[in-house]
C-alpha cells in the first residue's frame, strides 16, 4: 500500500516540477525569440518604408515594376538586406538580388512577417512581404525584403536544446528527489499505520482470551441444565470475573482510541492534589488490607499542591499507579503515595517495596500491551495498557512521568506537574 502511495507521490512531485519548469522554459524562450525578432522586424520595416513608397510612386505612374528594377542600386542602398524581391501579380519573380533566397520565399495577399528556411544556403531569413494592388483593387505584385537571421536562430536553437537538456536532467533529479522526499514523508505515516495494526491485533488477542473463558464456563453450566444456580457458582463467578476484566479492557481501549484520535479533551481547572490523593488512598485501602500491605499518604498538610488539570483524569492516573504498586507488591510490603513541591513543580510519587522492574523492561513498560515477564507469570490480570494511559494523561497535562526501580526491592513512579500557583 505504501509502495503505491510512494510511487504516486513521486510522480506527482515530478509532474509538478515539470509543469513549473516547462512553463518557465516556454516563457524564457518566447521572450528571447520576441526580443531577437523584434530588432530584425524593426530593421525590415525601416528599410521597407522608402522602397514601398517608390513602388507606390511607380504604381501611380502606371509603370510598376519597370521603373524599379535597378538591382545594383538597390543592393548598394540596402546593404543589410540579404535579398530584395519583386513579384508580378501572378507571384512570378520579376527581379531579385539573390535568386536562392527569392525562390524559397512564400507570399500572401496581406502584409506578413515570417521566418523562412532557405535550403540552398542552409540558413534562416526573416521576410517582410508587402502586397500591392492598383486603384481598382487588382493585384499588381509583391515587394519582399529578406534579412539573414541565421546567427540569431542558431542561438535560439541552442537555447532550446539547453532548455530541453536541463529539463530532462531536472526530471531525472526530481524523480530521485521526489522518491527520497516521499519516502521520508511517508515514514512516520507507515510507522503509525504499523502501530495501529499492532494495536488492533493485540486488542483482538486480549479480547479473545476472556471471551474463550466465558464460553468454556457457560458450556459447563449449560451441560448441567437441571442443576440450580448455586450448584454452578464456581463457573458463574469465573464468568463474572472475566466480564469485569473485559469491561475494564474495553474501557482502556476506548480511552486510548479517543486519545489517538484527539477526541479525548482534557479539562483545565484548578485541582488540589492532596484531597484527590487521600480519596484514592481511601478507596484503594480495601485492596491493601485484603493483601495485606500498608498503604500510606505522605504530604505536608499545609502544603499547596494545586495544579491545572482534569481531576477525573488525574484520579485515573493515580489509580493506575497505586493499583500497579498494590498488584506488584507481595503481602507485608508497603506502598507510599507522597506529594511534594519544589518551586513551581508539584511532585506526586507512588513508591512500593514490590518485585521491581528489570532494567531492560523499564523503557518498555509504557508501551501498549507490554507486560513484564513476572507480571505475566503471576497472572495479575492487567492487559498492559495502564501505564500507556498514565503516560498519555501526564503528557496531556504537559508533565513528566518517570520510573526508578530496583528489581527485588521496589519501584518509584514520579509524576511532575506544573503547580497552579
Ligand atoms: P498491567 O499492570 O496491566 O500489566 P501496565 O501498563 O500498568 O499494565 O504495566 C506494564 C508492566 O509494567 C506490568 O506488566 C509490570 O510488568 C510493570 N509494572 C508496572 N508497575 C509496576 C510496579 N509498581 N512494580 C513492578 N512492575 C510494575
Amino acid at each position: 500500500m505504501f509502495a503505491t502511495a510512494r510511487t504516486k507521490l513521486t510522480l506527482l512531485l515530478a509532474a509538478l516540477f515539470m509543469l513549473l519548469y516547462v512553463g518557465a522554459a516556454v516563457a524564457v524562450y518566447a521572450l528571447m525569440y520576441r526580443m531577437t525578432v523584434e530588432d530584425e522586424d524593426n530593421l525590415l520595416m525601416a528599410n521597407a518604408k522608402p522602397l514601398a513608397s517608390s513602388v507606390l510612386h511607380s504604381l501611380n505612374h502606371g509603370e510598376f515594376p519597370k521603373a524599379f528594377v535597378n538591382l545594383r542600386q538597390l543592393e548598394q542602398l540596402y546593404p543589410k538586406m540579404s535579398a530584395i524581391v519583386l513579384r508580378d501579380a501572378m507571384g512570378h519573380i520579376l527581379a531579385d538580388t539573390d535568386a536562392a533566397v527569392a525562390e524559397s520565399l512564400k507570399y500572401s495577399y496581406s502584409m506578413s512577417l515570417e521566418t523562412t528556411w532557405v535550403p540552398k544556403t542552409h540558413s534562416y531569413v526573416r521576410v517582410l512581404s508587402i502586397h500591392f494592388s492598383n486603384r481598382y483593387g487588382q493585384s499588381v505584385g509583391w515587394l519582399q525584403l529578406a534579412l539573414d537571421v541565421d546567427h540569431d536562430i542558431a542561438a535560439l536553437n541552442r537555447l532550446r536544446r539547453v532548455l530541453v537538456l536541463v529539463g530532462a536532467a531536472g526530471l531525472l533529479l526530481s524523480l530521485v528527489a521526489g522518491f527520497a522526499a516521499s519516502h521520508r514523508a511517508l515514514r512516520p505515516i507507515a510507522r503509525s499505520w504499523q502501530r495501529q495494526q499492532q494495536f488492533v491485533a493485540d486488542a483482538s488477542h486480549e479480547l479473545r482470551t476472556p471471551l474463550a473463558v466465558i464460553q468454556a464456563n457457560l458450556d459447563v453450566v449449560l451441560q448441567h441444565g437441571e442443576q440450580k444456580v448455586s450448584d454452578n457458582l464456581e463457573w458463574l463467578s469465573a464468568i463474572h470475573e472475566e466480564i469485569r476484566r473485559l469491561t475494564r479492557l474495553i474501557g482502556d481501549l476506548l480511552t486510548l482510541a479517543r486519545a489517538d484520535s484527539g477526541e479525548a479533551a482534557i479539562r483545565r481547572e484548578e485541582v488540589n492534589l492532596l484531597p484527590l490523593v487521600r480519596s484514592v488512598a481511601d478507596r484503594m485501602s480495601v485492596l491493601a488490607e485484603a493483601k495485606p500491605l500498608s498503604l500510606t499518604v505522605e504530604a505536608d498538610p499545609a502544603g499547596d499542591y494545586r495544579v491545572h488539570g482534569d481531576a477525573d483524569r488525574l484520579r485515573q492516573l493515580l489509580t493506575i499507579l497505586v493499583d500497579n504498586a498494590l498488584k506488584y507488591t507481595p503481602s507485608g510490603g508497603r506502598v507510599v503515595i507522597s506529594l511534594s513541591r519544589r518551586r513551581r513543580v508539584v511532585r506526586l510519587q507512588v513508591q512500593d517495596s514490590g518485585i521491581g522492574i528489570a532494567k531492560e523492561d523499564q523503557s518498555r513498560i509504557f508501551d501498549r500491551f507490554y507486560r513484564g515477564d513476572r507480571a505475566r507469570e503471576r497472572g495479575t490480570g492487567g492487559a498492559g495498557l495502564g501505564l500507556a494511559i498514565a503516560q498519555w494523561i501526564v503528557r496531556m497535562h504537559r508533565g513528566r512521568l518517570s520510573v526508578h526501580s530496583e528489581p527485588g526491592s521496589g519501584s518509584v513512579f514520579t509524576v511532575s506537574l506544573r503547580s497552579a500557583v
